[in-house]
């Protein structure tokens, strides 16, 4: 028989401590007399006093520090503190935060979580990860740390990142944190820095490229199948070109993702259905363009062409509304440099500065996914306020330093008429006495009902038509009332409401289209409810 923990063993063990919440009864009952204090207190109470703690701090790496040892300490008041005060603790977890703990990580280390996989472990990856505690894993999110947010290599650095987005799949759509798995990809990495840092913990070497890298995935996808069968893999952060031969070659095999490309697009797809209803346009006649032609902006592109392409308009069509401008100026058909994922996307049209491609295209939509701080210039600004009584304006570039333009700007340079989002949060912008709640355009909306969707019906595959289907069901959740403040997006606050809905459309698409292994439930809204993780006691 399994012995029953007592004493330190339970106050030791994150998933079952209690702290200072502990009944008299539970006291008795798990040897815990003398171990405690006496006064026995509520979760609410026990929230009262980590909030105290975290407002003392001066700094948000601090708070951020304070919030993962928490979470070592008593995972449950750690998720129920973050559901309660998701407004408040998500920048704090996630972005802009998240950020700076990546670059920090090597120096912040306290102690690990999640899963390392290096090129020494090739031909084992089976016996290593068995050693992971868990047998019941059906979330991964994995990175190989190469493009962090906006801020390039970090190398193993960059497990900051799948860890922060599986604390939201548990906090934003309640997967269970036993069902959860960060993995972080440790393949070396040229960031000269970190390799001359002492304290940096990763693997100091040059990247592995090539077959040898298609190989080690290969091997990991290939056991993540055999240990963990439900599980769904979410790739992130993964440089452009690896993201997209990463999904290309899963997609249609194993239950996976890239957040990067399609859950970005998913959150944007809906930011564009709100903003339509001030504009009072029409989807099938809207012109977007998009600064930055990477993962992000592509993965909205494509995603934006098969939204339109159901509207009737064939897919030429669709592409001539949408248009790339990169580094290199507009992403024109004579330019020799494009890869697969821009080509599409190239209009038959003179090579031409981002001004001069606003002025000839008259876009209703600017988009600017970067990763460089102030691309959207006053003059770019200005010119979509010329052509447009309400210019629809994305800044979405993480962290907040690398953020396109400000919500300051935006509101100033169109005066007060644009419809702004950002990335990372943005404050209250108060211009000529009217006060904008400029929304967070983050996927952070989308990835964590996806995954529960995805995993309630033990999907096969996870699909376009899914990501369609998540971006209707998230703009269903904006109500003119957001929509009078300036906010495109729902209050985060809602955010588990928002996943359900979004988990539901999920799951349902994948009964229809008979991806799902399990039977459908009478009532599916109920049946994914009930699976939704609640860390109260
Ligand atoms: P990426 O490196 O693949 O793409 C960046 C693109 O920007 C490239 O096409 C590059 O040519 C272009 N670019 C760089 N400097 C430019 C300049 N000065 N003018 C015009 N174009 C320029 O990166 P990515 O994966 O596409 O991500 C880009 C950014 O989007 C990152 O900062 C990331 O944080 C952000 N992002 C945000 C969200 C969100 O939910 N808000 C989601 C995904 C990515």
């Amino acid at each position: 028989m399994e012995k029953i923990p007592t004493g330190f063993d339970v106050l030791h063990n994150p998933k079952l401590n209690k702290g200072s919440a502990f009944t008299e009864a539970e006291r008795n009952q798990y040897g815990l007399k003398g171990l405690l204090p006496a006064g026995s207190v509520s979760q609410q109470i026990q929230i009262q006093r980590v909030l105290e703690n975290i407002h003392r701090k001066a700094y948000d790496i601090e708070r951020y520090i304070f919030l993962f040892a928490l979470q070592g300490r008593n995972e449950r008041l750690f998720y129920r503190l973050l559901i309660d005060h998701i407004d408040e603790l998500m920048p704090i977890i996630y972005t802009p935060t998240v950020g700076q703990a990546c670059q920090q990580f090597a120096h912040i280390f306290r102690e690990p979580r999640g899963f390392y996989i290096t090129p020494d472990d090739r031909g084992h990856i089976h016996d290593i990860l068995s050693n992971w505690p868990e047998k019941d894993v059906r979330m991964i999110v994995i990175t190989d740390g190469q493009r962090i947010l906006g801020l390039g290599d970090l190398g193993a650095n960059g497990m900051g990142i799948p860890i922060g987005k599986l604390v939201l799949y548990t906090t934003g759509a309640g997967i269970h944190p036993d069902q959860c798995l960060p993995v972080m990809l440790d393949v070396g990495t040229s960031n000269q820095t970190l390799r001359d840092d002492p304290l940096y913990l990763g693997v100091k070497q040059d990247r592995l490229t090539g077959a040898a890298y298609n190989e080690l995935i290969e091997e990991f996808v290939t056991t993540v199948q055999n240990l963990f069968p439900k599980a769904l893999i979410q790739f992130e952060d993964f440089l452009t070109p690896n993201a997209y031969s990463l999904l290309n070659t899963y997609r249609k095999r194993v239950l996976c993702f890239n957040d990067d490309i399609q859950g970005t697009a998913a959150m944007v797809l809906a930011g564009i259905y709100s903003a339509i209803r001030i504009t009072g346009e029409r989807f099938s006649d809207l012109r977007i363009l998009f600064l930055g032609a990477g993962s992000a902006a592509t993965g909205m592109a494509d995603l934006i062409k098969s939204a339109l392409c159901n509207t009737g308009i064939n897919t030429d069509d669709a592409s001539q509304r949408l248009w790339l401008v990169d580094h290199k100026g507009l992403i024109v058909k004579s330019r020799t440099d494009l890869s697969d994922h821009k080509r599409h996307y190239a209009q038959e049209h003179g090579e031409m500065s981002f001004t001069e491609t606003i002025r000839s295209f008259k876009p209703h939509i600017l988009i600017g996914a970067t990763g460089v701080k102030d691309t959207f210039t006053e003059e770019a600004i200005r010119a979509m306020s010329e052509i447009q009584k309400h210019p629809v304006i994305f800044a979405l570039s993480n962290p907040s330093s690398h953020s396109e333009c400000t919500a300051q700007q935006a509101y100033e340079w169109t005066d007060g008429r644009a419809i702004f989002a950002s990335g990372s949060p943005s404050e209250a912008v108060n211009y000529k006495n009217q006060i904008f709640h400029p929304g967070q355009g983050n996927n952070a909306y989308v990835f964590p009902g996806v995954g529960l969707g995805a995993i309630s019906c033990e999907a096969s595959l996870i699909t376009d038509e899914m990501f369609l289907a998540a971006s209707a069901a998230l703009a269903e959740m904006v109500t003119r009332e957001d929509l009078n403040k300036g906010t495109i997006f729902p209050p985060l606050k809602n955010i588990r409401g928002i996943s359900l809905k979004i988990a539901c459309a999920v799951a349902n698409n994948a009964y229809e289209n008979n991806i799902a292994k399990t039977p459908r439930p009478e009532n599916l809204e109920q049946a994914i409810r009930e699976l939704m993780y609640d860390p109260t006691y």
